[in-house]
């Protein structure tokens, strides 16, 4: 155990290991905090490590895996101090003029100061092969992974904002986008759906 009640507080606690969690345990072991601990029950990299391909990282020049984009994220944080509890945590009490940090090995840490970068888990739909298939065909972001699928044919589930908005943002490099919702009433604003409705590119299948 890195410290308890009779110890010295940590400086401060990164709460998830994921890039934003990298990103702050970097600038504070170099800022000059001595005890960061960084709280991420598997290896560091968080989300990211799920993808097959990463080129849209300014800098890097070769597509890479997101194990391989984020082996370096942690060296250089380690390299500055930052050390790794490899533990889940479980709650977070104010504890005087610190923090409790309770891990679900029913450790306790204090901490001066705590960074929550617990991140995201995308909503999964599912279906047959997501599993087999993510990160390498299945994506959550049009945005990052649009571009694998160009002059391609995709299909978008969904019928909200983010739906929709990524249907008309493939449309423009897709050939075909199949936009696939369970019901025929959408909860995308009016305006989005109408553009939606309007792009050729984009055919929308919900039930009859
Ligand atoms: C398949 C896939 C492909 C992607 N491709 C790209 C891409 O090409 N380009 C791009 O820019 N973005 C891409 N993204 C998005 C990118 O992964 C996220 O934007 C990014 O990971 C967010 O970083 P984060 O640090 O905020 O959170 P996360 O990466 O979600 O990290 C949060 C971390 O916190 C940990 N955590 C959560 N709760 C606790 C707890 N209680 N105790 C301890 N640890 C905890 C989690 O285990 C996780 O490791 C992709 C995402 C996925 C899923």
């Amino acid at each position: 155990m890195i410290n308890s009640s009779n110890t010295s507080p940590l400086d401060l606690a990164i709460i998830g290991g994921g890039p934003a969690g990298l990103s702050a345990g970097l600038y504070a072991t170099r800022g000059g905090l001595k005890e960061v601990v960084l709280f991420e029950k598997g290896a560091p990299g968080g989300q990211i490590t799920f993808s097959s391909e990463i080129e849209n990282y300014p800098g890097v020049r070769e597509v890479v895996s997101g194990l391989d984009f984020m082996q370096p994220w942690q060296e250089q944080c380690f390299r500055f101090g930052l050390r790794h509890e490899m533990t889940l945590v479980t709650q977070i009490k104010p504890h005087g003029t610190h923090f409790a940090i309770h891990t679900d090995e029913n450790k306790v840490f204090y901490a001066k100061s705590v960074i929550l970068a617990t991140g995201g888990r995308p909503k999964r739909a599912g279906v047959k092969g997501e599993d087999t298939f993510w990160g390498n065909g299945v994506s959550t972001c049009a945005t990052c992974d649009g571009f694998f699928y160009k002059n391609k044919e995709v299909a978008v589930l969904g019928g909200g904002d983010t739906a929709l908005e990524e249907a008309l943002y493939l449309a423009k490099i897709c050939t075909k986008v199949y936009l696939i919702h369970r019901r025929d009433t959408f909860r995308a604003a009016p305006i989005t759906l109408d553009k939606a409705k309007n792009n050729p590119k984009i055919e929308f299948l919900t039930p009859l």
